[in-house]
């Protein structure tokens, strides 16, 4: 077995002690048992040119020109840049070209793809196939089948929208994202809405917040080229994620089941000497990379940067970015890749924003931008004043977006996943800011001052102009990275960096461009005012973003997010610090926020509150699972282990005694002693805080109300976790390694 073992994972030589450690644990728990024999990595190795990879698995547009009529290909093209409605009568034909272009690719079976609320992907697989007579069939696609599927929506959580007669619900194809094909399966990126039509998933209302925000930009981008007639909000995600061995994750039930180690002492070397960041990438890891990669290339996802990260065993993966609604799709697509491919290379991927304390938490950074028709990107300094000042306009609007809805931000990126990362010392803190940089806070610092009440005299605008001309060199000289910012401007885009990395970027989405559609508009009617008024155009705009620079002010930080002094200057300006999901989800229930979604048509006031009510039983579930999971571990695990050890203890005790008599027996035992009182005091200490989490839990279950519930489970339960930690992970310290139940962290840590 032993051979065996090492032939999949290990140099027998430097890892014989840890695989028979696993062995050992393996064959206690059956499941890592046979995972370790029944490996066998297959590796893809591509030695051609990634470019001709690129794409080749996606039903894209020069795909959709062979396989359509020139008419039908001429509407798609439409649907897809206007988001219009595909004419149910070209839709036979497209599924028709789809189902020709999938079987070439191999596929049997075709799936509506969708973005249910539990924050990964679902598909429900049918055949292509339609039997027309005894022992014959033929293979069938018709737009019915293309347009729409029928999954039960009660099986997904739907935060109450269900007539309880009507289980029900709908996916409806989203012909902005191409099909693709994975396996033998034909994919349809869908929409999923319940019976009555409410959203019950990511994409509905990302969609229709990208619509928003499309409309409001090229109001606004009217003032500076009559050209633009469509914005589209563009996201380059930066993804973070750790891989661990799969026999020693096996052999982890808190791994298995919540996806991050409930326990675990620090292992000696951590992070601390920060050799891994950028580091060389391992082998095996290399191997695993170049794969998934080369999948997501098929698959059309522009994948081009990976790297390791600051903690030992974390990387990052990251493409070029792309329109929003295809870039999040490409996230959801690569992470479930990443996990099906991970299992071929005897890993498991873990997207946990904490799998383990003590090292650094996972991330998806969401770089965030507009950009044109034109092909301007409008959070890109332009080459003369008058793009400056375009520039300037969505910069400082985005600015004052974040300021008067930072709560709501909070709220898209909570969950119990990210609670552990925010304001950890690491990552961002909960506390909402932006970061422009010393130069750019120096120019909207001047424009604060310098433009003066009144009506402008032609000198003042030349001062203006030539202020706001050199916004490039300034940026060109603005090497600021301030990585201790949740909402960064990073030269030509933003940088929201406090999304988890586990979560559907959907969520950040929908609210960033939703408030930045509310904002624009808000602009739009305000500089139509001051013109009507009988200011010129420049100098209302100029006007307004001033009135915006002195109102959003108290959002613009340059210092250290991660520093306690900031903690207690937020606290002066009046930023929240909502430091747990529950609080942070009550946002969703504040009037303000109902109303903000109602009129940007983005979320009715009932898709809202299923969402909360959803996202709040999120929330209990997780909290529920690693309560209940941290209870079994301490009373199956830990208990028995460290009395194994006591009763070693005991044994050699007595033993000494009886040979050299009491009183030079127990001299003799003097560290036994110790330790045995110690490992005593530990176990009480666990078993007593884990019994109270018990009753905790017990109370809080009887909650009716979801949030409150959800309140009861942070507020009440959740915070036994430390102690129960504390007193295991000393026990981990104190009980003999061969009789410790669970791979340790200097063993899940270091992939070699
Ligand atoms: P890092 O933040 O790691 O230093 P970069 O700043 O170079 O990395 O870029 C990070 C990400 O920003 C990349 O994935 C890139 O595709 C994305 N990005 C660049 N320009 C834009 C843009 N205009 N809109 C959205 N994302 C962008
Ligand atoms: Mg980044």
């Amino acid at each position: 077995m032993l051979k065996k073992c090492n032939k999949f994972l290990f140099d027998p030589l430097k890892n014989k002690y840890l695989c028979q450690k696993i062995i050992k644990m393996a064959t206690k728990r059956l499941r890592a048992y046979q995972d370790v024999l029944h490996r066998e990595p297959k590796h893809i190795e591509y030695n051609g040119k990634l470019s001709d990879l690129f794409g080749q698995n996606v039903f894209h547009q020069d795909v959709m020109r062979e396989y359509l009529p020139s008419d039908t290909y001429k509407f798609m093209t439409e649907a897809i840049q206007n988001g219009t409605r595909l004419d149910r009568k070209y839709a036979d034909q497209v599924a028709s070209a789809m189902k020709d272009w999938a079987i070439s690719k191999g596929a049997t079976h075709y799936t509506h793809w969708f973005q249910p609320l539990t924050g990964t992907t679902a598909e429900k697989h049918d055949a292509f196939l339609k039997p027309i007579g005894p022992g014959k069939a033929i293979e069938r696609f018709d737009g019915d089948m293309l347009v729409q599927q029928e999954p039960d929506a009660s099986s997904f959580p739907n935060g109450g929208i269900r007539n309880t007669f009507e289980a029900r619900g709908y996916t409806a194809w989203d012909p902005s994202s191409p099909a693709f094909v994975i396996g033998k399966t034909l994919c349809i990126p869908t929409i999923f809405i319940s019976y009555t039509g409410e959203s019950l998933d990511y994409k509905m209302p990302l969609l229709k917040a990208l619509h928003a925000v499309d409309q409001a930009a090229v109001e606004v981008c009217q003032y500076f080229d009559k050209n633009v007639n469509k914005v589209n909000a563009t996201l380059g995600w930066e993804q973070e994620y750790f891989l661990i061995d799969s026999a020693l994750f096996n052999a982890r039930p808190d791994l298995m089941l919540t996806g991050r180690a409930l326990f675990g002492h620090a292992p000696a070397k951590g992070q601390q000497l920060e050799d891994h960041y950028f580091g060389s990438i391992p082998e095996r890891v290399n191997a695993f990379m170049r794969e998934f990669e080369v999948e997501s290339l098929l698959l059309g996802i522009p994948v081009t940067t990976r790297h390791n990260e600051v903690a030992p065993n974390q990387f990052e993966c990251a493409p070029i970015f792309e329109e929003c609604n295809l870039a999040n799709d490409h996230n959801l697509l690569l992470m479930d890749l990443m996990e099906k491919i991970a299992r071929k290379h005897n890993f498991r991927v873990l997207l946990h924003e904490k799998p383990f304390a003590g090292v650094n938490g996972s991330g998806k950074h969401n770089n965030w931008s507009l950009s044109t028709n034109t092909g301007v990107n409008l959070l890109a300094p332009g080459k003369n004043p008058k793009s400056n000042l375009q520039f300037l306009t969505f910069f400082v609007n985005t600015i004052m977006a974040i300021h008067d809805n930072a709560d709501l931000l909070r709220a898209a990126i909570a969950s119990a996943g990210n609670d552990h990362r925010l304001g950890a010392n690491e990552a961002p803190p909960a506390i909402i800011s932006a970061f422009i940089g010393t130069q750019l806070s120096q120019l909207l610092d001047d424009l604060e001052k310098n433009i003066k009440a009144g009506k402008m005299t032609p000198q003042d605008k030349t001062e203006l102009k030539l202020n706001i001309g050199k916004i490039p060199q300034i940026l060109l000289d603005n090497t600021d990275r301030n990585r201790t910012s949740p909402f960064a401007f990073t030269g030509n885009k933003f940088e929201f960096r406090a999304v988890g990395s586990s979560a559907n970027c959907g969520s950040a989405m929908i609210v960033l461009n939703t408030i930045m559609a509310k904002q624009l508009r808000a602009f739009k009617i305000s500089v139509d005012a001051r013109i009507e008024k009988g200011e010129s155009k420049d100098e209302a705009i100029l006007k307004e973003l001033q009135v915006l620079i002195k109102a959003s002010k108290k959002i613009r930080f340059e210092g250290n997010g991660y520093g306690d002094e900031w903690v207690k200057d937020a606290e002066k300006r009046g930023l929240s610090n909502l430091k747990d999901t529950p609080r942070a989800l009550q946002v969703w229930h504040d009037k303000k926020v109902v109303k903000l979604f109602n009129e940007m048509e983005v979320l009715t006031p009932r898709e809202l509150e299923a969402r909360a009510e959803i996202e709040f039983e999120n929330y209990i579930l997780k909290i529920q699972i690693e309560s209940r999971l941290m209870g079994d571990l301490v009373q199956n695990y830990f208990i028995p282990a460290a009395i194994t050890y006591q009763n070693k203890l005991i044994q050699n005790v007595q033993g000494l005694m009886s040979v050299l008599g009491d009183k030079a027996g127990k001299g003799a035992a003097k560290a036994q002693l110790e330790l045995l009182e110690k490992v005593s005091l530990h176990i009480n200490k666990m078993k007593e805080a884990s019994d109270i989490m018990l009753a905790q839990r017990k109370i809080a279950n009887k909650i009716e109300s979801a949030e409150q519930k959800a309140l009861a489970y942070c507020d009440q339960v959740k915070t036994h976790f430390d102690e129960i930690r504390y007193h295991a992970d000393k026990l981990e310290l104190l009980v003999e390694d061969e009789l410790w139940p669970l791979p340790k962290f200097r063993e899940l840590l270091f992939i070699r």
